[in-house]
């Protein structure tokens, strides 16, 4: 075969981007299991979910039917334990399928995390904590019954911390008060931003204990899952955002809801525990911007080739400047993703502080980069590139969130890094 003819062979084989995985499993050492469900969650969300998400985006609607397919598929239960009905999946493997979902709807990917997050903090999060057997065993008991009726019925939980004020920043208290009473608590308050809000079967809150005549104490922090049909739970306010549209996140109000001891996701304690001595759990909303990272990158190549779908098969290549801009995105790229990959690998209990300094720093670059990312691709692919009838729009309105959540902000990153990198713990300039 001659030379002229390989190449062209090989042109006609070579693979989409979007069907190649954001991280190779032989050139990142993923392990069997953890490639199989980052491919099972691509392969879903390229085929089913990216098709929906204009819709979903235009109407500002939660994407009830990819929740429908995640269920059948097993992925609300990724971090079940198998022993459960669950996939099983650890930390990593769970980012790692979550940016998956990203590339393909960042919403879905976004609320997705704040369910799974039930299941990862409760479960091998908790499992790195100090607790008493008698704790540990009444702890297991409980969330068995969560984790059964998410296997089983396909139970939606979501995450609503947000409260518009400093507790969600790790700053004070939750204002939202759960007051004991017999067989459980009141609960009183309300949380902004609440994702899934109106779609979720259970709403996972932190919340703070108060007894009588008690003062507010962010030791005090419970995490409690309050059904939604629950008395006294109603969700207000209007849902028109930028980006992550189809999060849904509206206000939800919590008045004298009962609610009862097997609500509790995590023991007495054991969320500020987890705070102080699992950092790497509030790292969890970075895979979706990942995902959106690689897909504006993905889009642009694409793009210039002139093989979008939808668009006239004009090539763009050939402009040295948009040869440049496509280097510098993928440079920006490798960045993120070995930054990314590292600090989630190093997830555990009791990281040492340079660990901690590289999961904030894999946080900012993250969700600053997705969006520095989307801006260079508009730019880059040019005005026909940004109609609503394709995706890289979307992209760049989605990935703008991605620096405003909490705790974690891009703000508070760098706050802390400045902060831990220049002080040791008890230092003062006194
Ligand atoms: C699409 C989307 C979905 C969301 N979904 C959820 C959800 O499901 N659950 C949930 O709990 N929240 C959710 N949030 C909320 C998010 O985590 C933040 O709480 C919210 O964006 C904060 O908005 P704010 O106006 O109160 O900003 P502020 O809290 O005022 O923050 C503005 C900026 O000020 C800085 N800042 C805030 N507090 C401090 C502080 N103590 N010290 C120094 N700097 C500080 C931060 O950098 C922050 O970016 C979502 C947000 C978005 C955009």
């Amino acid at each position: 075969m001659s030379a002229a003819l390989d190449i062209r062979s090989a042109a006609l084989a070579a693979p989409r981007p979007i069907d190649l995985p954001i991280f190779d499993p032989a050139a990142f050492r993923l392990d069997a299991k953890t490639a199989a469900l980052a491919d099972q969650a691509r392969d879903l969300a390229r085929e089913v979910f990216a098709a929906r998400a204009p819709t979903y985006d235009r109407e500002a609607r939660f994407p009830v039917e990819n929740y429908r397919d995640l269920h059948a598929a097993g992925l609300l239960a990724i971090c079940i334990p198998e022993r459960l009905g669950g996939l099983g999946a650890d930390f990593r493997a769970y980012s790692i399928a979550a940016a998956e979902i990203g590339r393909f709807c960042g919403a879905t990917a976004l609320s997705w995390n704040m369910h799974v997050c039930s299941t990862l903090w409760s479960g091998p999060i908790v499992d790195g904590l100090d607790l008493a057997a008698s704790e540990r065993e009444e702890h297991h008991r409980r969330r068995d019954l969560h984790y059964r009726r998410i296997v089983e019925e396909g139970a939606i939980y979501s995450q609503p911390f947000s409260e518009g004020g400093a507790a969600a920043a790790g700053g004070a208290a939750f204002e939202t008060r759960a007051v004991p009473t017999a067989g459980g608590w009141l609960v009183s308050g309300k949380k902004i931003f609440a994702s899934l809000s109106g779609h979720a079967d259970y709403y996972g809150i932190l919340c703070t204990e108060v007894g009588d005549d008690q003062k507010a104490s962010r030791r005090n922090t419970l995490y409690l899952a309050i059904p939604s049909g629950a008395d006294g739970v109603s969700v207000t306010g209007e849902w028109d955002p930028l980006g992550m549209r189809g999060t849904v996140s509206r206000t939800l109000l919590f008045k004298d809801v009962f609610v009862p001891e097997d609500a509790a996701l995590m023991p007495r304690g054991a969320y500020m525990q987890a705070a102080s001595r699992w950092p790497h759990m509030f790292l969890t909303l970075s895979p979706t911007y990942l995902g959106l990272a690689q897909a504006a990158y993905d889009f642009t190549v694409t793009y210039l080739r002139g093989e979008m779908p939808g668009t006239p098969p004009v090539k763009r290549r050939q402009y040295p400047t948009k040869q440049i801009a496509v280097a510098e995105m993928r440079v920006k790229l490798e960045g993120l993703k070995t930054l990314w990959l590292q600090a989630i690998t190093e997830a555990r209990p009791d990281p040492s502080k340079d660990s901690v300094l590289r999961a904030w720093a894999a946080q900012y670059s993250v969700m600053e980069g997705a969006h520095d990312i989307a801006r260079l691709a508009i730019r880059t692919c040019g005005g026909q590139a940004m109609l609503k009838s394709l995706p890289l729009e979307r992209i760049f309105r989605d990935s703008r969130c991605g620096a405003l959540m909490l705790p974690w902000t891009a703000e508070l990153c760098i706050d802390r890094i400045g902060r831990a990198a220049l002080y040791e713990p008890g230092e003062t300039d006194e």
